[in-house]
């Protein structure tokens, strides 16, 4: 199975994304995942990337599409993969498709996650990661047994450096401007899907699997 997950900013496109990859026995791949673990590590490309990531804009689309070309070239993504948080805009979309059609694995889902405004400012405002185990968490409506710990690992739940409101007010205004035109992209190619985001993860993960009856 080949798709890409589009949503806004707390969509639930990490948490769908994971639990897809686990049913499925395939990659789920983060763009943001793959650039924030360069940044903690202070690579030459995460130095690159830094200021972009914290300001809320896009990183560029030649460090991005970098990251996809070496990540999708490893073999784990053979049986295919799911795509989170990329592509962001036209250019990165147009770039995948070339990609794909190179390997003769095209692209069979673009599945998009809707979810209203004010869902998705409580959403991202009340995020919490544990710092260990990456298990995420909602201060509003999936809060920890214990304030600021891990209910699994007992590690400590930090929020994201670009969780802050004005970063977030950004961020979805870059999803709206640069992202959302992705919808009419893959709607032309017969491949877009959508589910609503609202509702427990369980419900929304049923939702998401019965429009991905009969993809392989
Ligand atoms: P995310 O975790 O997907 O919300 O991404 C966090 C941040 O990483 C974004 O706000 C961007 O600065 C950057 N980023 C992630 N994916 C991309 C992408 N495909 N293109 C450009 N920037 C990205």
């Amino acid at each position: 199975m080949r798709i890409v997950l589009l949503g806004a900013p707390g969509s639930g496109k990490g948490t769908q994304g994971k639990k897809l990859a686990e049913k499925y026995g395939i990659p789920q791949i983060s763009t943001g995942d793959l650039l924030r673990a360069a940044v903690a590590a202070n690579t030459p490309l995460g130095q690159r990337a830094k200021a972009a990531m914290e300001a809320g804009q896009l990183v560029s689309d030649e460090i991005v599409m970098g990251l996809i070309r070496e990540r999708l070239g490893e073999p784990d993504t053979e049986p295919g993969f799911i795509l989170d948080g990329f592509p962001r805009n036209l250019t990165q979309a147009e770039a995948l498709d070339r990609m794909l059609e190179e390997l003769d694995k095209p692209l069979q889902v673009a599945l998009h996650i809707d979810v209203d405004f004010d869902t998705l400012m409580q959403r991202l405002t009340g995020r919490r990661t544990c710092e260990s185990c990456g298990q995420m968490y909602n201060i509003y409506t999936s809060p920890p047994k214990i304030d600021g710990v891990c209910d699994q690992c007992g590690g400590r739940l930090i929020q994201r450096a670009d969780d802050n409101e004005e970063t977030i007010r950004k961020r979805l205004e870059v999803y709206r401007s640069q992202t959302m035109p992705l919808i009419a992209y893959y709607r032309e190619q017969g491949k877009l899907r959508t589910v609503k985001g609202d509702g427990s993860i369980d419900d929304i993960f049923a939702r998401i699997l019965s429009q991905l009856e009969g993809v392989e």
